[in-house]
């Protein structure tokens, strides 16, 4: 099987921070994968824009320091990276003064598509919109990506949106969650809604609970001033797990379209119960052998910051009523793991006796590790002994079903980009989906706050504090492990 490369026209692609953490990890590897695969069309370019003094040479020797750094061995050679290293051009510019903004002006061309990369931080994002307005930098056509943190509650978020609406019209802001560039993410939308066999049991009627889990081994280590700020609710929840559960939830859209898709993901969050305080569960990891806690990052020894959140929500409308979906993130847990389970019911009844054995059938969706999906499935176990049942997974592991093609397949960040240069918007968040997210989520975040309550410490390397075990155990379920 040899992977699609789609032709894209040319481009002139801007980032601001082009010389960030983001933009050397993610960003700009990734684009190199993109032009190696043959998608980054002549006359391409890739201009990166930060305070810093750079000369157009120094970039390229960073960007290639950055290549080497993050693209596997097999998958880069010097070659390609020198002819990528030509694309590549550098302005030293101020978001919030002058400087650089004619440079830039004259360096970006107005007759192939422009699309400007906000990977600064989130404070700078109506700054730069408005500066790429006033020096009529961005045509009507250009396009703009806005990194994440998109607001920190409703009020900010809608400040912000008002901000990018001065100078851009909805149709070219890319607000991006990188969860939804993730092969399994859309792989969700395919299994759904290209084959007969799930969606009609895809409701409560047949669905006994779904589980959402985003767990991260790594700690709040150099950025405990910013998370201290946020804590999970904000930085995980409001967003990327929010994302995967309005992809689990939704309605059939009428058309795999940007704005079909994203009405339906709308009206899931439009129809989340608010959450009470039994149905929450936050946690903070206390200190490991070493001594090192979260409250050791924190600027503040007494922080009520939450870096574990356990949730259970209720979605009111025909299709959900009656299903829950329990939501759990955090960091310094056992292992690094993202997936969606969805746990189908029982059969109706059993034929068999009852010590035969009887497996719910359960629906893996793995974002990380091993992107690819499971489906456990009832069968008899071979051989004599009479009608013995045993759940076996039917696997949909990427890596095997795509052979060495695998590798190829684009990360987040690679696929999310080229949408952008091909303005294709699925795959980003509206304004309106911004903002719904942030008026679920604000009252969840004052109710605590209003209640005083404290995090519950958790081991670091556990699966986080026990009550969120019970918020389980106590509808009779239990989370799936959290393992490597
Ligand atoms: P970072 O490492 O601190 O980089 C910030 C970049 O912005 C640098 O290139 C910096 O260069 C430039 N910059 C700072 N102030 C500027 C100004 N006034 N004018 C122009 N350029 C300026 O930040 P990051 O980790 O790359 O994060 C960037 C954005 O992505 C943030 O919104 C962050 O929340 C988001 N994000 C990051 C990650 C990640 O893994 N890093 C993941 C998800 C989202 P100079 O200092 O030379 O100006």
């Amino acid at each position: 099987m040899v992977s699609r490369v789609i032709p894209v026209e040319s481009f002139d692609l801007v980032i601001f921070g082009g010389t960030g953490d983001l933009a050397r990890r993610k960003i700009l590897p990734g684009l190199y994968r993109r032009f190696c695969a043959g998608q980054m069309p002549e006359g391409a370019r890739v201009i990166g824009a930060a305070r810093a003094d750079h000369t157009d040479d120094e970039f390229r020797k960073l960007v290639a320091d950055s290549i080497k750094e993050f693209v596997p061995a097999g998958r880069r050679d010097a070659a390609t990276i020198k002819d990528f290293a030509e694309r590549l051009h550098y302005v030293s510019i101020d978001a919030r003064g002058d400087k650089g903004w004619s440079a830039l002006a004259k360096l970006v061309r107005k007759d192939v598509i422009q699309a400007f990369y906000f990977s600064v931080g989130p404070g700078l994002f109506g700054d730069i919109a408005t500066r790429l307005h006033k020096h009529k930098l961005a045509g009507n056509e250009a396009r703009i990506v806005v990194e994440k943190p998109f607001g920190r509650d409703l009020e900010s978020a809608k400040a912000l949106n008002a901000v990018l609406a001065d100078s851009f019209d909805e149709n070219q802001i890319y607000r991006i969650d990188h969860y939804l560039g993730k092969e399994t993410v859309q792989n969700l939308m395919a299994v759904r809604f290209a084959n007969v066999l799930f969606e009609p049991l895809w409701n409560a009627q047949y669905i006994d609970h779904v589980q959402i889990t985003v767990a991260e081994t790594v700690s709040v280590e150099g950025r405990g001033a910013y998370y201290d700020k946020s804590g999970a609710m904000r930085d995980m929840v409001q967003n990327h797990l929010m994302q995967l559960l309005c992809l689990t939830a939704m309605e059939p859209p009428s058309k795999f379209d940007p704005d079909a898709v994203r009405d339906e993901k709308l009206k899931v969050i439009r129809a989340l119960d608010p959450v009470p305080a039994e149905n929450i569960v936050r946690g903070q990891y206390g200190a490991d052998k070493d001594g090192d806690s979260y409250i050791a990052h924190s600027e503040n020894p007494a922080s009520k910051t939450e870096s574990f959140i356990a949730l259970k929500v209720d979605i009111s409308n025909w299709r959900w009523k009656g299903t829950p979906f329990y939501l759990r993130t955090g960091k310094r847990l056992k292992a690094r793991m993202s997936e969606i389970i969805v746990h189908f019911k029982e059969t109706p009844h059993s034929i068999f006796e009852e010590d035969a054995g009887s497996h719910a059938n359960v629906l893996t969706i793995r974002l990380q590790p091993d992107e690819g999906m499971d489906l456990r499935v009832t069968i008899k176990e071979p051989g004599p002994g009479g009608m013995r049942l045993v759940d076996v997974p039917l696997d949909m592991t990427f890596a095997d079903a795509l052979g060495p093609d695998a590798e190829d397949v684009p990360d987040a960040y690679e696929r999310l980009i080229m949408d952008v240069i091909r303005g294709n918007q699925t795959l980003f968040m509206r304004g309106d989906e911004v903002e719904a997210a942030w008026s679920w989520t604000d009252p969840i975040i004052e109710g605590w706050q209003q209640r005083g309550d404290q995090p519950k410490t958790y081991e670091p390397g556990s699966s986080g504090p026990e009550d969120a075990l019970m918020l389980l155990h106590r509808d009779a379920r239990r989370w799936r492990e959290i393992r490597k």
